[in-house]
C-alpha cells in the first residue's frame, strides 16, 4: 500500500516528519531554558467535598510561562518533556514548589489542605521517587499526611514489577495516592485492589455527558459504587454543570474538581478563594 501511494506521497510524508522532529527539537530547547531561566509556574485547582461544597484541597497542575507565547498548557509540552527524560526535572520542581507553598499556607494560619502532585510514568518508574518525595518533604517541612500523589493507570501497569513495593514505601511515610484518569487506561478495578491507594479519580470524558448519555452515567455510578466497595474514596474530575453535580451527589461520589467551582489559578487567586469560604462561615 505504501508503493501504491507514489513517490509525492511519500517525499510529502517525510518532509511532514522532518518538520515535526524540528518543532519536536525546538520546543525540546526552548523547554530546557524555560526551566533554568524558571519560567515554570504551579497552578493550583480546588479539590471540593461533594457534601459541604467546600474547598477540602488543591491538585497542583503546571503551566509554563513565556515571555513572547504566554501561558502554555502542560498538554503542548508534558509529552515531549516524558520522551526526553525532562519530565524528570520538571515533577521534582513541581512537587518541591507545591511543597513550599503549601508549607507557606500552613504558615500564613490558612486551614490545612491535601495538595495533590501529578507523578508521571516516567517518574514513577525511578525507583528513587520514595527517597526523592522524603528529601522534597523533610527540605520544605510540609507534612506528608497533606500530600497526595497522582500516579495515572499506565503508570501502575508499565511498572507492575515494582509498584507495590514503591507505593507501599509511599505510603509508608503517610502520603496519600490517587490513581488519575481512571477509566481512560487498560486497569481495571478488580486489578486496582491490589494496589495500597486512597482515591480513585474517574476521568473527566466520563463526567462531560452527564446527563445525557446513559452509558457515561452507568460507568460513572460503577466507578463510584465499586470504587467504596474496595475501600477508596472517589473524585470527579471535570465537572462543569449544577446537572452533572447533582448526578454525582445522588451517586454518593465524595468529592469533585472542575470549571463549576474553578478552574486551576495561580496561588494568591487561590488563598483567595479559600479566604472567600472562609468569610461565608465567619
Ligand atoms: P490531569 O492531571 O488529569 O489534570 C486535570 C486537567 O483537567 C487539568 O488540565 C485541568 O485544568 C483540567 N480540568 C479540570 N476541570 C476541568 C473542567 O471542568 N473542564 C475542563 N475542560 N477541563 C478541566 P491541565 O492543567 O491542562 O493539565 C492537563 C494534564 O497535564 C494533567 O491532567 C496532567 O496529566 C498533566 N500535568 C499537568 N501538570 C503536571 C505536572 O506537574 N506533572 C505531570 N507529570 N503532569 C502534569
Ligand atoms: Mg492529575
Ligand atoms: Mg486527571
Ligand atoms: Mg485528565
Amino acid at each position: 500500500q505504501a508503493k501504491d501511494a507514489g513517490r509525492g506521497c511519500f517525499a510529502y510524508f517525510s518532509e511532514d516528519l522532518t518538520l515535526a522532529a524540528r518543532e519536536r527539537i525546538a520546543l525540546e530547547s526552548r523547554l530546557r531554558r524555560a526551566i533554568e531561566q524558571q519560567d515554570l509556574r504551579v497552578f493550583y485547582q480546588p479539590q471540593v467535598d461533594i457534601i459541604s461544597g467546600r474547598i477540602i484541597g488543591a491538585e497542583a497542575l503546571v503551566r509554563w510561562q513565556d515571555s513572547v507565547e504566554g501561558l502554555i498548557p502542560p498538554i503542548r509540552f508534558i509529552p515531549i518533556a516524558e520522551e526526553t527524560g525532562l519530565i524528570l526535572v520538571i515533577g521534582e520542581w513541581v512537587l518541591r514548589e507545591t511543597c513550599r507553598q503549601g508549607r507557606q499556607w500552613l504558615d500564613a494560619g490558612l486551614l490545612p489542605l491535601t495538595l495533590a502532585v501529578n507523578v508521571s510514568p516516567h517518574q514513577f518508574r525511578r525507583s528513587d521517587i520514595c527517597d526523592l518525595v522524603a528529601t522534597v518533604l523533610s527540605d520544605t517541612g510540609f507534612p506528608a499526611s497533606q500530600l497526595e500523589l497522582e500516579i495515572t493507570e499506565s503508570g501502575l501497569m508499565d511498572n507492575q514489577g515494582n509498584a507495590t513495593e514503591i507505593l507501599n514505601c509511599l505510603r509508608g511515610q503517610g502520603i496519600r495516592l490517587a490513581i488519575d484518569d481512571f477509566g481512560t487506561g487498560y486497569s481495571s478495578l478488580a486489578c486496582l485492589k491490589h494496589f495500597p491507594l486512597d482515591l480513585l479519580k474517574i476521568d473527566k470524558s466520563f463526567i462531560d455527558d452527564i446527563p445525557h448519555l446513559q452509558d457515561d452515567m452507568e460507568i460513572a455510578s460503577t466507578i463510584i459504587a465499586m470504587g467504596h466497595i474496595l475501600g477508596f474514596k472517589v473524585l470527579a474530575e471535570g465537572v462543569e454543570t449544577p446537572e452533572q453535580l447533582m448526578f454525582l451527589q445522588e451517586k454518593g461520589c465524595d468529592m469533585y474538581q472542575g470549571y463549576i467551582k474553578s478552574c486551576p489559578v495561580p496561588a494568591e487567586e487561590f488563598v483567595e478563594l479559600l479566604r472567600n469560604q472562609q468569610r461565608l462561615v465567619d
